[in-house]
């Protein structure tokens, strides 16, 4: 399938099996914002759960907190949010759509970035086994040409972004001839720097109210109450604090689904460390964070890490985990290294120490702090559009089946009567009332059974089991598995070990 194509059909799927609605629908929605329903809220908390327990529940030095997100003015201030969180933004003045700047450039770096990946495939094909890429890639005129092209651009762009020369960044989409995808119209305005936070009120005189911002990140809560946690939890450094919540950003070009939303929701956490160490934990975290995507198994082929040419103005090293998601490889998660700029920054504004005690040396010290930031959102995306598939059946039918990791899945099991009489839905019903303290588990009566199953394959539910006649002699039922359609007789009594072996935080986590 067209890689556009299977984006429709995932965003089609959210909504048809009650995954993700559009918010306030019915007033025709609101753009980049959605509502998650009734089988997208426990996928998402499920992730949530899954990324809380590998952060706080397996590593006995980091622990949660959850900040509000109204945060004193200040804070924003401190960060450089107030000054410096803007994205350089164009607009075609035929098509009068506004866009990224810096994307647009980077889209067409992807685009060599692909013609040098086909030239790859096509000399692999052509020399077989004696095939060494690692000599092509250096030597093949053409592929040197696009893999240097590409750098150079990125790195023109870099510099230019970092002086704040905006003119240079204009040039540059104007002498690689960018065109407006939609459109085609190469009529561009100046580029701008716009301000991504969303500005507030808090109190109730319009004279004496304060200006306040929604969050734009969740790490600041983080940063604010270092002190707090490091005292009352009475940590040594190096540990972390973890958060997930909401963030807000008021984003340029935000047409991707809900990979690029106003609202969202991150799962960060802030790891604090000796000045000196921060490249160890900074390693130590790509390769930990990278380990707990690959958990999932949704393909080591469908990850890559792209180290950062252009940094924050807090990071002297970053790197962005990316997913190959229906519309290409994109950034899932960040890993940065932060140096010691967010707790001088705020020490600097509040006036208030922010530094760590080190009893064996008897000396104060600012910790530099390595930070992993994943969208829950991006991730509900990236298993969710790598888990649909459609497949071809042996008696030449096809099913849709979303084959969510077990673990993630919102409904662990759906429990059906063969048939409405003779007392088996008593029995079903009383196998989910069992059931139920445990797991979320569904019933359903409604069609024939294999109209049933195929509605749970769409679902995502791993098991399905059906009470029948025979259950009646022998408490016994079928159980059948989502992934390979196959089913077995197994006793009420081993309903329960079954799923729960199926969804050991255990054995995914290690
Ligand atoms: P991008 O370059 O895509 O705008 P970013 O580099 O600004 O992302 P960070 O500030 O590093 O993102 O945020 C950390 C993570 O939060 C990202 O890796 C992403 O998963 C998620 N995220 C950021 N912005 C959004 C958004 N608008 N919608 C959904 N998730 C987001």
């Amino acid at each position: 399938m067209a890689n556009e194509d299977l984006f429709k059909k995932v965003i089609s799927h959210a909504k048809e099996y009650g995954y993700i609605f559009a918010s306030s629908e019915i007033y025709d929605g609101l753009s980049a914002v959605y509502d998650y329903a009734q089988n997208g809220v426990e996928l998402k908390k499920n992730i949530r759960e899954y990324w809380w327990r590998s952060m706080v529940f397996t590593h006995q030095n980091i622990v949660g907190i959850d900040a509000a997100i109204l945060m004193h003015p200040k804070t924003w201030k401190a960060s450089g949010h107030v000054d410096a969180f803007n994205d350089p933004l164009i607009d075609n003045k035929d098509s009068k759509k506004r866009y990224r700047a810096d994307v647009l450039i980077e889209d067409y770096c992807e685009k060599l970035n692909i013609k040098a990946k086909k030239e790859i495939t096509k000399a692999k094909k052509r020399f077989g086994e004696s095939f060494n890429e690692e000599e092509f890639v250096t030597t093949n005129p053409r592929v040197v040409n696009y893999i240097s092209k590409q750098k150079e651009i990125l790195e023109r762009m870099a510099r230019s972004l970092e002086a704040e020369d905006l003119a240079d960044v204009k040039l540059l989409i104007e002498e690689l001839g960018i065109a407006d995808p939609l459109t085609g119209s190469k009529n561009w305005t100046d580029v701008k720097q716009f301000n991504l936070m969303f500005g507030t009120k808090l109190g109730a005189s319009a004279e004496t109210a304060m200006d306040l911002y929604l969050r734009p990140e969740t790490a600041q809560g983080i940063f604010v109450n270092f002190l707090n946690v490091q005292k009352t939890g009475r940590m040594k450094i190096p540990f972390g604090i973890a958060q997930t919540g909401k963030a807000f950003r008021n984003e340029i070009v935000a047409r991707q689904f809900i990979f690029r939303m106003r609202e969202f929701e991150q799962m960060e956490m802030q790891y604090f460390v000796k000045p000196g160490e921060e490249m160890k934990w900074y390693e130590y975290w790509k390769e930990t964070r990278l380990k707990w995507h690959m958990s999932l198994g949704l393909g080591a082929e469908n990850y890559r890490f792209h180290d950062h040419e252009k940094m924050a103005h807090y990071a002297n090293a970053a790197t962005d985990i990316e997913f190959n998601f229906p519309f290409g490889f994109k950034e899932l998660e960040g890993i940065h290294s932060r140096t010691d700029f967010d707790l001088k920054a705020h020490e600097k504004h509040s006036g208030k120490k922010l530094q760590f005690f080190d009893h064996e040396t008897n000396k104060n010290y600012t910790p530099y702090v390595v930070e992993t930031s994943i969208g829950l959102d991006r991730m509900f995306l990236a298993v969710f559009s790598n888990s649909l598939k459609t497949e071809e059946l042996e008696d030449g039918s096809s099913r849709v089946v979303l084959k969510l990791p077990s673990i993630l899945a919102p409904i662990k099991a759906a429990v059906f009567p063969l048939v409405k009489k003779d007392g088996l839905q008593e029995i079903a019903k009383e196998i989910i009332e069992d059931l139920q303290w445990e797991y979320n588990v569904i019933y359903d009566e409604k069609d024939a059974v294999g109209r049933r199953y195929r509605r749970q394959d769409a679902v995502g539910t791993p098991f399905c089991i059906t009470v029948d006649h025979q259950t009646k002699e022998d408490q016994t039922v079928t159980i059948r598995h989502r992934d390979t359609m196959q089913q077995e007789r197994i006793a009420i009594s081993e309903i329960s070990g079954k799923i729960r072996s199926s969804i050991s935080y255990k054995e995914w986590l290690s």
